[in-house]
């Protein structure tokens, strides 16, 4: 590893995790209520390999292909790898294979080929539903007016176990907007979490430009690219 590439990994690091220990203070949660995702896409091995020296554990991947290369070259390391891009119907036996959790589940054909591959495998993987949570065209993702009735059809999927929800809200300058439907998300959380029971505690949202208002709004995992790793490849 290169001397360089670990200062520079290591200060991306430590003014990270110190803005989230302070927008944890702001909202009066604990730090361990908090998970960085390291969203590695478009990103080396070296670099995961010295995030991971330096005591980062999870890393999310949104491309099937690439990851499978990364996580093979990158097996002696006890990495939990997460799958948070749109996942195509034909590459979910793979993504059961390769994945603890899936952030984007977002239909019921994904679901059904998710719980064929892990059944074949054996296997329960985790799962956190999309929400598209701004309506918006080009996004993946379940509308809100449609969530309830997507979890109830997933209760039929024994392998599949529904930890919570996702989102990628939509892009805008102005902080308001942003916090508006972060609280539309933990709102939804809310009312999902009865019909769902006991394991459903996971709030996936907030990146390198809106994480600590995705904390202070209820985020469990934010998912955190180019503020940690530098631009991509
Ligand atoms: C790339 C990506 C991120 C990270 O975005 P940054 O702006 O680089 O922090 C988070 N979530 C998803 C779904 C992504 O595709």
């Amino acid at each position: 590893m290169s001397k360089a590439l670990v200062d520079v990994l290591r200060k991306n690091y430590e003014n990270l995790l110190e803005r989230v220990e302070k927008a944890c203070l702001r909202a009066g949660r604990s730090l361990e209520e908090v998970k960085i995702l390291g969203a590695s896409k478009g990103q080396s091995e070296e670099k995961i390999r010295v995030l991971y020296s330096l005591g980062l554990k999870l890393f999310g991947e949104n491309y099937v292909q690439e990851a499978e290369k990364k996580i093979k070259n990158l097996a002696d390391l006890d990495i939990d790898w997460h799958f948070i891009g749109r996942l195509q119907t034909n590459k979910a036996k793979k993504a059961v294979a390769f994945f603890s959790t899936i952030h984007s589940l977002d239909r019921l054909s994904l679901a059904e080929e998710l719980e064929k591959r892990a059944r074949s495998l054996n296997k329960r993987i985790n799962v956190l539903i999309e929400v598209n949570i701004g309506h918006e065209p080009t996004k993946a993702g379940v509308f809100e007016e449609n969530l309830e009735e997507f979890v109830k059809e997933l209760k039929g999927f024994p392998n599949l176990n529904l930890i919570g929800l996702m989102c990628l809200p939509p892009l805008t300058d102005d902080e308001r907007k942003t916090r508006f439907y972060f609280q539309k998300m933990r709102n939804l959380f809310e009312r999902i979490k009865p019909l769902v029971g006991e394991g459903f505690t996971q709030l996936s949202m907030g990146t390198s430009s809106d994480f600590e208002i995705a904390i202070e709004e209820g985020a469990t995992i934010i998912r955190i690219g180019t503020l940690l790793f530098g631009p991509r490849m």
